[in-house]
């Protein structure tokens, strides 16, 4: 009898656990993917990549003479009538860390046990299973700089290549055509321009993490900061959905490491932030929408999402240019340059004293690489609210920060328009990413700043100092 390969955010057939298991007895593989609610609880962005990802691995999927199943519904009830009609032994499936996901693959898991169905869940996501990294004590990491120490010398799995001669069940059963889902509805206007900057599907992920390590690793090191050149790899796009592995990327940098790469080291260093921040989504849920200091809870935060001030940081029209160059990347795009997430995310909470929440949810609504368990590490992070935060008197300056990590102004002068005679195609895109009723035209005049950094500043530790944190 066949088994079932539950396809989650494991948008690969090389280096997936999952599929590796279920293939090994050479049994009848049935890919499914079930939009259930916690697809249906995606933001327009991630849920619109997530539905080009699903597509090109059914293609993918075709090449090989497979098909994937996909259906709408709750997930229990969707495998449970999958596991009936197709007959099969098992279910399988790599695993997810968000409570929501973890509550409703316990459930499934007792549900096919109890009738008699295998169920069984792999750490493809992960390079270590979060409860797997402890400290002297038995408790989890709150620090960043003590769980890269615990786990930078940790063995890790080489990724297993791509399993040979899938083997097909007599018949396939039934499957919704995803383009019927409608994933990208809420993209509106957005989806034609984000479309020319996402990369798809495993192969392209592959070849990405190839030239990256041709091409700019060496520098990894010093680019990564600077959002006016290509120094970064560009795979959180393709991590968030699982069209690569996280094995994959890190042997690929240890051989770097051991050849030498210079950038090698930090590259790693990069990849086990992914992993403290499911570390401590996992240990501690609560980051993901409520302080995780709870003296926070005190701090008086606005959080009017619909003032103008916080309408124009949205908009990327604050007047301070490196914050409203990485938000327009973000509209263009549906990624930000790291630094940019830094700026942006400061910006919002400390000069505009902004709810973090409130960020997080313009992030999950467009980024195409939106990663719950970094999203909420970063936005708790940057507010000064989260573990291994920056301390509260660390506000940003966006002008210092322009000045060090953009010298030539370049990146500002790639996404801003107004006021410039010939704006490259860039600058210009924003206009045609962004929703028409905003009414903004490249030949605006350029906003004077909602408030200046040292405005902001001032304000931010008054309002910090207001209180005895
Ligand atoms: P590279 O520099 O090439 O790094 C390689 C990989 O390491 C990345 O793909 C990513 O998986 C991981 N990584 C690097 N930096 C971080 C970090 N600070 N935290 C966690 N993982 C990291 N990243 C997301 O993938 N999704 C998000 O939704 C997200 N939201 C963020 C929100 C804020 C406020 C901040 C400050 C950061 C956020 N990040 C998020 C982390 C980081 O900005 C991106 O991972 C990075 O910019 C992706 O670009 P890259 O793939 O070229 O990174």
């Amino acid at each position: 009898s066949p088994i079932i390969w539950w396809v989650r955010r494991d948008l690969r057939l090389s280096d997936n656990p999952a599929l590796a298991a279920a293939a090994d007895r050479e049994r009848p593989v049935i890919p499914v993917f079930v939009h259930d609610e916690t697809v249906e609880a995606l933001a327009a962005a991630p849920k619109w990549r997530l539905g080009l990802g699903v597509e090109r691995l059914g293609k993918r999927l075709a090449q090989l003479g497979l098909r994937l199943t996909c259906r709408r519904g709750p997930a229990l009830r969707t495998l449970t009538a999958l596991v009936e009609e197709t007959g099969a032994c098992g279910v399988v499936w790599n695993r997810a860390y968000e409570p929501e996901a973890i509550a409703r693959d316990t459930a499934v898991k007792a549900a096919l046990k109890k009738r008699g169905v295998r169920a069984a869940s792999f750490g493809g996501h992960l390079l270590f299973e979060p409860w797997t990294v402890e400290t002297k004590t038995g408790g989890f990491y709150k620090v960043y700089t003590p769980f890269w120490r615990a786990v930078k010398d940790r063995g890790v799995d080489a990724p297993a290549p791509e399993p040979a001669g899938l083997v097909c069940p007599r018949t396939w059963p039934r499957s919704e055509a995803p383009a019927d889902w409608r994933m990208g509805a809420a993209m509106r206007r957005g989806a034609g321009v984000v479309a020319g900057h996402v990369r798809v599907g495993e192969a392209v992920a592959a070849d990405r993490l190839e030239t990256f390590l041709a091409d700019r690793l060496a520098d990894y090191a010093t680019d990564r900061d600077r959002p006016d050149r290509p120094g970064t790899s560009g795979l959180s796009e393709n991590l968030a959905w699982g069209e690569i592995g996280p094995r994959h990327v890190w042997h690929a940098a240890l051989r770097a490491r051991h050849e030498g790469n210079p950038g090698a080291e930090a590259f790693l260093k990069e990849l086990v932030w992914r992993e403290f921040a499911y570390h401590l989504l996992y240990h501690t849920p609560r980051i993901a929408c409520a302080n995780w200091r709870a003296e926070w809870d005190a701090f008086p935060w606005n959080e009017d999402a619909e003032r103008p001030e916080v309408l124009a940081w949205k908009q990327g029209r604050t007047g301070v240019a490196f914050v409203d160059a990485a938000m327009r990347q973000m509209h263009v795009t549906g990624t930000m340059h790291n630094r940019g997430r830094m700026i942006v995310a400061s910006y919002l909470t400390k000069h505009l004293i902004t709810h973090w929440k409130i960020g997080l949810d313009w992030f999950a609504e467009h980024l195409i690489d939106w990663d719950p368990a970094a999203n909420a590490m970063g936005w708790q992070w940057s507010a000064g609210s989260g573990p291994d935060a920056t301390p509260y008197f660390r506000v940003f300056n966006p002008e210092t920060q322009l000045k060090k990590f953009d010298p030539d102004q370049a990146y500002v002068d790639a996404w801003i328009a107004e006021g410039r005679r010939r704006p490259p195609a860039t600058a210009l895109a924003y206009f045609d990413a962004i929703p028409k009723r905003w009414g903004l035209s490249p030949h605006d005049a350029y906003p004077d700043m909602v408030v200046t950094p040292a405005e902001g500043r001032k304000r931010a530790l008054a309002a910090y100092e207001s209180r005895d944190f």
